[in-house]
């Protein structure tokens, strides 16, 4: 079974090859993509790719390109099987969330991917990456269906959940974990599925619907030792902000103090959306373990369960796009939407 996939290049260090005339590292043509890695002629696939223009370092990633990536996968979502963004490293993990919560119904593999050393190196872990990508993006199984219908990131042999995963170093070829969700697939002599953690659309005949519009009103605050009332204040009380996500402690405690949680009350009190999140990297939020929790329930926090900060980000900008009704926002935000936390 031959399958179609659409490569979309946005920018990051996969796609830069040296430049011999300077030696500079520059983005290479992606429509010649076979020629730079003829592994991918192997597989019985057709490869069309899309290039954005202005390329991007992902550190100037912004909401307008999840629209415009959400608007070109609709687009053309009849045409091919699957889609593989090529994406930067940096904020890979904080795109891959957002579009999790973007692409409604989605019936097809979106898959990032990107390197640590740029694909035209002779030690890069480009291509591997790449054609793991591809090749995860093509498969289907005995009913003619995707194998993995989720925004997903492949890097250094594993394939994550997008709305899992976080950028874990800035060095290795390992450079994503997911330490709340274990992979969705390994590559190893063989592509190995974890069938029973992989979702799987209600009607696999769904119309796809994405969510362009993203209320992006959300700050996040580290809690941290030292930590003043004035920048606590600015923060959370910023009339220009609707939600907050608050980076706690381990379980999901932070300062008992009173001016603190003066502060929390307050702004919930006001009608702000406040999400407890830990700075842990694995492990989950229980405001019912210690008393530094539970007075942060109290005054109105929600959990954020074992959500990643980037997953937390991006499904409040969905959320808050979507309705003015804070309620709503608030019951949706504690429920699992897209595998982003766990039951
Ligand atoms: N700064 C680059 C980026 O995120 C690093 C990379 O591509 O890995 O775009």
């Amino acid at each position: 079974m031959s399958s179609s996939i659409l490569i979309i290049y946005t920018g990051g260090t996969i796609g830069m090859k040296e430049d011999p005339s300077d030696g500079t590292l520059k983005p290479f043509d992606f429509s010649q993509i076979k020629e730079e890695v003829p592994e991918l002629n192997k597989f019985d696939v057709r490869l069309d790719s899309y290039t954005f223009d202005p390329l991007i370092d992902s550190s100037d990633v912004e909401p307008s390109l999840w629209t415009a990536l959400g608007e070109l996968i609709a687009e053309r979502h009849e045409d091919y099987d699957g889609f593989v963004i090529l994406h930067g490293t940096d904020t890979m993990a904080y795109s891959a969330s957002t579009l999790s919560f973007m692409l409604e119904g989605l019936t097809k593999p979106v898959v990032f991917t990107g390197s640590q050393l740029p694909i035209g190196v002779p030690r890069t872990d480009g291509k591997e990456n790449l054609i793991g990508a591809v090749e995860i993006a093509a498969a289907k199984d005995a009913e003619g269906h995707a194998r993995v219908p989720e925004v997903c990131i492949f890097f250094d042999s594993k394939l994550l959940r997008g709305n899992r995963s976080t950028k874990y170093s800035a060095e290795a070829f390992n450079a994503f974990a997911s330490p709340n969700c274990p992979p969705l697939a390994e590559a190893g002599i063989n592509i190995r599925y974890n069938t029973e953690l992989i979702r799987k659309p209600v009607y696999w005949d769904a119309q796809l619907r994405v969510q362009t519009h993203l209320d992006t009103r959300v700050s996040i605050l580290k809690v941290h030792p030292g930590m003043t009332p004035q920048v606590m204040h600015s923060v959370v009380a910023d009339p220009g902000t609707r939600a907050v996500i608050l980076e706690t402690y381990g379980s999901g405690n932070a300062l008992s103090k009173d001016w603190f949680l003066r502060i929390i009350a307050e702004a919930c009190a006001s009608g702000k959306i406040l999400l407890n999140v830990t700075q842990c990297k694995a492990g989950t939020v229980n405001m019912d373990l210690y008393a530094t929790g539970a007075a942060l329930k109290r005054a109105g926090v929600l959990s954020g369960a074992d959500i990643t900060t980037e997953a937390a980000l991006g499904k409040l900008f969905c959320l808050m796009g979507r309705s003015d009704q804070d309620k709503w926002v608030k019951t949706m935000l504690e429920k699992d939407l897209c595998g982003e936390i766990s039951k």
